[in-house]
């Protein structure tokens, strides 16, 4: 459906957990998270209730994340619910890839088109120093494993780390050569645990560009500007949420894992809808969609209002 801006807001991103198996330093304090208490977090019947209200109201697109999707108990049949919802016509699911050996094929089978795997380094000190885990062979098998699936589309998403991963841009780059997946560099957003880091930690997507002058455009997904490496079988996006605003096409809505609905990322604003059923969870979207921020305000000192880490909000 149109929000009050005019933009078709048809995506829903649904955080099943904050749980994770990884603690990346932009994302997760070193000690984990408090536990939220079973009887907060969304049920899967409440899951399936949510979804479908949501298409109801012209969701037609969900992104599955978390924390680490991974780790929910009852992850597939979740994915299967949310597949086999009327409406709904692409179920993506963002991974740190650690457990995708274990559930590749059930996914695939359960309906997810689309997998997107976070994968911040190619370097495995490099990997263990951002992810705190020394997991970097486990997520390399967990790729490789999702490359081999053969899903619709394969991202990895590299968050870009100025002084930690930035030595590691083009050799991630590379892998664009050897496999068609869409490799994509993101710009990190000051939010939770990385909003007082300095700026020296902050790069640009155009900085990959000047490494790599000779990637040249083909297009743009939505969020991303796209290029390709000459001999490349797949494409390289660069995303800049900082550096370039995108707010005024942004077509999705987030909703955590105990069930708040956020109309903007980095908004405080935030709509309690666990519990809520019929039409009162469905106009309660509704209102929440038609309403959504026009677009987001960092404070003052350049640090997102959202009072949440990403691993609860999903990304
Ligand atoms: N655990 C899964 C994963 O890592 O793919 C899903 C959840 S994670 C919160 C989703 C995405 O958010 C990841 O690609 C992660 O790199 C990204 N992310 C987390 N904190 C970020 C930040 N401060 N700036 C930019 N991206 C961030
Ligand atoms: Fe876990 Fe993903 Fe956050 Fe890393 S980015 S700590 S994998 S939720």
């Amino acid at each position: 459906m149109e929000d009050n801006f005019g933009r078709n807001i048809h995506y829903l991103r649904l955080s099943v957990t904050d749980k994770c198996n990884l603690r990346c330093i932009y994302c997760m304090p070193e000690t984990g998270v408090t536990k939220l208490r079973h009887e907060d977090i969304l049920t899967i019947e409440e899951i399936a209730e949510i979804v479908q209200a949501a298409a109801d109201c012209g969701i037609n697109k969900i992104r599955i994340t978390g924390g680490e999707p991974l780790v929910r108990k009852g992850i597939i049949d979740i994915c299967r619910q949310i597949a086999a919802t009327k409406g709904i016509q692409e179920v993506c699911l963002t991974s740190n890839g650690i457990l995708l050996p274990k559930f590749v094929k059930e996914l695939k089978e359960a309906g997810v088109n689309r997998l997107n795997i976070s994968l911040d380094s190619l370097n495995s000190e490099t990997y263990k120093e951002i992810t705190r885990r020394d997991l970097f062979d486990e997520a390399m098998i967990g790729v490789k494993t999702a490359i081999d699936a053969a899903f619709d589309s394969i991202k990895i998403n590299t968050v870009l780390i100025g002084g930690v991963n930035d030595k590691d841009i083009l050799e991630i780059l590379e892998l664009t050569k050897k496999h068609n997946v869409n490799v994509r560099f993101i710009e990190i957003m000051p939010i939770g645990e990385c909003a007082n880091w300095v700026d020296g930690r902050f790069i640009s997507a155009e900085y990959v560009k000047k490494l790599a002058p000779q990637l040249y455009e083909v297009g743009t997904d939505g969020v991303s500007k796209l290029y390709k490496l000459p001999d490349g079988q797949g494409t390289v996006g660069l995303i800049s949420p900082i550096s370039s605003h995108f707010c005024p096409t942004c077509n999705r809505i987030r909703i955590t894992a105990d069930g708040m609905l956020k109309p903007c990322l980095h908004s405080h604003e935030e709509v309690s809808i666990k519990g809520l059923k019929g039409k009162e969870l469905v106009e309660t979207i509704r209102n929440t969609i038609y309403n959504k921020p026009k677009r987001h305000e960092l404070n003052e000192d350049g640090q997102s209002q959202s009072q949440r880490n990403m691993n609860k909000i999903g990304g």
